[in-house]
């Protein structure tokens, strides 16, 4: 049996890209999960996943009620943590954004990962004591993977991508953030524990989430969880070329119905 999700962020309406990943799941598996990923409490919104359930539902969707809301799961986020720093393979990270900047812009070359320059490393380096000195002082603090512990730790993987078997690049991101200053999660670590919580045996998902992929192999051999197959669509663009992003006020689902067009008309747009 093929489970699969759709899991989107409620902090903007749905557009057609979303309409898109969300059918591709949902026609992907026999068994349909919606999940809602609001760790973000500053830009998630009530108002927006009641529009997600409304959307979903109009577009002729159904899925295993409760959705479940990462909001809820702090607790299981925070044991996945406690076995990560348990293999000594998390370090406390006290740098500003600003900071990381200047550090980037002194040493004169940046190493280049999917989301931009990488974590050029400064508190990897930190003592034992010096962490525990700072956080005992009340200063905020993120906490970083040690990406090179880690690979060395679960040695070379691999990830299923639609037939296809790929080796995971486990340094693409650097050492990234898995847990927030203001939270004991990230989106990486979220998904990977309630993917497999939640059983998800396939994930599809937009191209532009593939780099994602290797970061998330990673944890998941890390915390000895299973290995869903994945497959990548590509995404819906609009009529300049661009992909919808909810930031440039793309059109949404919610005012196309407003303006009168049907499910069948989505479906017409989005090429399904
Ligand atoms: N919540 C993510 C987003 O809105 C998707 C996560 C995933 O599919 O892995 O883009």
């Amino acid at each position: 049996m093929i489970v699969t999700r759709f899991a989107p962020s409620p902090t903007g309406l749905l557009h057609l890209g979303h309409a898109y990943a969300a059918i591709t799941a949902y026609e992907s598996g026999d068994d349909f999960l919606l999940r809602i990923e609001d760790i973000d409490k500053g830009r998630s919104r009530d108002k927006f996943i009641q529009a997600i359930f409304y959307d979903l539902k109009w577009l002729g969707l159904s899925w295993d009620e409760p959705s479940l809301r990462q909001s809820t799961r702090m607790g299981a986020y925070a044991e996945a943590l406690v076995n990560l720093k348990a293999h000594g393979l998390v370090y406390p990270c006290f740098c500003t954004r600003a900071e990381i900047a200047t550090e980037i812009a002194r040493a004169g070359e940046a190493q280049h990962g999917p989301d931009g320059p990488k974590y050029p490393g400064t508190c990897r380096a930190l003592s034992l004591e010096e962490g525990t000195q700072r956080i005992a002082a009340g200063e905020s603090y993120a906490l970083r993977l040690d990406v090179a512990k880690a690979a060395a730790l679960t040695g070379a993987l691999t990830f299923r991508e639609q037939g296809h078997v790929h080796a995971v690049d486990p340094f693409c991101f650097g050492d990234i953030v898995i847990a927030r200053k203001d939270l004991p999660t990230s989106y990486h670590l979220a998904v990977v524990v309630d993917d497999a919580h939640q059983q998800v045996s396939l994930v599809t998902r937009g191209e532009d989430l593939l780099s994602a992929t290797h970061i998330q192999r990673l944890l998941q051999a890390l915390l000895k969880l299973p290995e869903p197959a994945y497959a990548h669509h590509s995404l819906v663009l609009d009529e300049e070329g661009k992909k919808f992003s909810k930031r440039d006020g793309a059109v949404s689902l919610q005012s196309l119905r407003e303006a009168g067009e049907t499910p069948a008309d989505i479906r017409a747009r989005i090429g399904l």
